[in-house]
Parts: structure tokens; sequence; C-alpha cells
């Protein structure tokens, strides 16, 4: 299928970069975007990872940094003056859009840690395949929204239809 060329080529820097897990161990992964506010980074396992850690950028630039957004291969990170509290695991949540033809939600595969992170998400790749038309969207972060909060076990709606009257 033909698909509309990227209308903003991304850099391409190669550059490796090091993540210093808790325990002291590094993890070597590589610089896909930079910018002043943090980086994006290529790695493995996005969901095996600390919210939070040191990003060594070179053997004298380190910076404490923390995951806003993952993807099933990417992290987006920002930099930290010092080590924040971390968030709320529940409060995990998946960026959707809206497909313009079809008005039905879209994952863009992109979650977030934190639901405030939605207004930092400018490093992620603004395109998604979309499975209700299959056309290609492209889109900003004030196009995206958040899945709706997760179900509660126990709070789920009941089904009144067999209630007695
Ligand atoms: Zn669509």
């Amino acid at each position: 299928m033909m698909t509309e060329k990227r209308k903003f080529p991304r850099r391409n820097i190669d550059l490796e970069a090091q993540i210093e897990m808790a325990d002291g161990s590094i993890l070597r992964c590589d610089l896909s975007d930079l910018s002043q506010g943090g980086v994006r980074l290529k790695v493995r396992h996005p969901d095996t990872l600390p919210e939070q850690f040191r990003l060594k950028l070179s053997s004298r630039l380190n910076r404490w940094s923390r995951i806003v957004w993952r993807t099933a291969d990417e992290i987006g990170v920002e930099f930290l003056a010092a080590p924040q509290a971390p968030a709320e695991e529940a409060e995990r949540r998946s960026v959707l859009i809206k497909c313009p033809s079809t008005g039905k939600n879209i994952p863009t595969g992109i979650r977030l840690t934190c639901a405030d992170d939605l207004n930092k998400i400018t490093l992620v790749r603004r395109f998604t395949q979309c499975p209700h038309c299959k056309a290609v969207h492209g889109w900003v972060p004030s196009d995206a929204a958040l899945e709706p909060a997760p179900h509660v076990p126990g709070l789920a709606p009941q089904d009144h239809s067999g209630w007695p009257a």
C-alpha cells in the first residue's frame, strides 16, 4: 500500500547512550532524538525499565531521567534536576487518536507514565496506521486523548436486565 511520505524528516543521530540501573548494571541503547528537555531512546524491552534512572550520554555527561512514554520499542524521557516520587502504576494510560473518516478511536501504541504527561509527547512519531479506514493519519499531541481509566474490579457496571421490577 502506498502512503504519504513523511512531511517532517527525522534527524538520524546515531548515538549510543547508557541507562544506569539502580543495581549499577548498564543497559546500552540508541539515541534516536535529542531535544533540550529530553531524549527518545530505542530500547529492546521498554516495559522492563524502571520509571526513573540515570542516563549516561557520554563519559562526562549524565542526567537523571524519567520515562514519559513507552511504545513497543522506544521510550521518551525527560531530564530531571533530581529524583522524583514515581507515579502510581495504575496511572499508566494509552494514547488514542480519533479517525477523521470513521470517528472511531485508534490506539497509537504509546503509553504514558501518568496522565499529566500527555502534553510531553512531542518527541513521538506522529503517524499512526488506522485499523478502521486503513489510512495513515498524521497527528499532533493536541489531537490525542487518553483511554478511559481502567476498570476497577468489583466496580464494573451491573447488568440490570435480570433485576426484579
Ligand atoms: Zn482512519
